[in-house]
C-alpha cells in the first residue's frame, strides 16, 4: 500500500485515462501506480474500459441533427423537434434516431446512476469483459484468501461452496462508488457470480432487486458489507447468499 490516500489518487487515475491532467500531476499519478497494485488494477480496467467503448459502432450525424445541434448552441435554447416538413423528412429523422439508439445503448449497457446497485451491476458487468473476471484464478480459497493481502486495506472473507454447486474461481480488486473491494468470483452452471465485499460499520438493511436482467443482493455482516450481482436466476442466488452466510 502507499502513503496516499487512494480513493483520492483514483480520481486522478481517471483524469489521466481521459487525458486531463498536467505533466506534474501525471508523474504524480505514475508514482503512486508504481507502488500501489490497487490502483494500477484499477487504471487497467479504466484503460480496458475506454478502449472497448472506442470500438463502439458509431453513425455520422444526419443534417438535420447538425443543424438542430448548431441551433441550440447558437441559441443555447432546449433543442427543438426535428422538421419533418418534406417527404424525406423520416429519413433523416430515423439516422438521427440511430444516433440515439446508440447512446441508449451505452447507457443500458454500463447503469451509471446514483444507486449504488447500479455501480455494482456495472461492475459485473465490467468483470465480464474479456481478461477481467479474475486477478487471482484458483479455486482454492487458501490461495485466493491470502492474495489479497497487501493489496488490500482490509481482509476479505473468503469461503468455498464447492460442495453446494458453488464453485469459487478465484478474486480480484475493484473499485466503484468510493470503495476498493474484494470481488470474489463463483461460477454456477454457465453463469458467474461477482460477490463484491469491502469493510462497512453501517449495518445496511438487506436488500435484493433486478437491473437490466441480472439479479442482485445486499447484505451486512460482521462489519462487512457484501453485493451478490449475476445473470443467475434469483431463486440460486438467494440459495448461494444462505449458503455463504451460515458458513
Ligand atoms: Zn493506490
Amino acid at each position: 500500500m502507499s502513503d496516499e490516500h487512494c480513493d483520492d489518487m483514483l480520481l486522478l487515475v481517471q483524469a489521466d485515462v481521459d487525458g486531463e491532467l498536467s505533466p506534474a500531476e501525471a508523474a504524480r499519478v505514475a508514482a503512486h501506480l508504481d507502488r500501489c497494485a490497487a490502483c494500477s488494477a484499477a487504471q487497467a480496467d479504466m484503460l480496458a474500459l475506454s478502449a472497448r467503448l472506442r470500438d463502439v459502432p458509431r453513425y455520422p450525424a444526419s443534417e438535420a441533427l447538425k443543424t438542430a445541434v448548431r441551433a441550440r448552441i447558437a441559441s443555447r435554447a432546449p433543442v427543438q423537434r426535428v422538421q419533418r416538413s418534406t417527404p424525406f423528412g423520416r429519413v433523416p429523422a430515423f439516422a438521427s434516431g440511430l444516433a440515439v439508439a446508440a447512446c441508449l445503448m451505452l447507457v443500458v449497457g454500463l447503469p451509471r446512476g446514483d444507486d449504488p446497485a447500479d455501480a455494482i451491476v456495472a461492475a459485473h458487468i465490467r468483470a465480464l469483459l474479456p481478461g477481467h473476471l479474475t486477478d487471482v484464478a484458483s479455486t482454492d480459497q487458501h490461495t485466493v484468501k491470502p492474495w489479497f493481502d497487501g493489496r488490500l486495506p482490509f481482509a476479505p472473507p473468503v469461503k468455498d461452496l464447492k460442495t453446494v454447486g458453488f464453485p469459487l474461481i478465484g478474486g480480484r480488486l475493484d473499485y466503484f462508488a468510493g470503495h476498493m473491494a474484494a470481488a470474489l468470483v463463483y461460477r454456477h452452471a454457465a453463469h458467474e457470480i461477482n460477490l463484491f465485499v469491502w469493510p462497512d460499520a453501517a449495518d445496511a438493511a438487506p436488500s435484493h432487486g433486478s437491473i437490466n436482467g441480472y439479479n442482485y443482493e445486499r447484505w451486512a455482516q460482521d462489519g462487512m458489507s457484501f453485493w451478490l450481482v449475476s445473470d443467475l436466476n434469483a431463486a440460486d442466488l438467494a440459495d448461494f447468499s444462505q449458503r455463504w452466510k451460515s458458513l
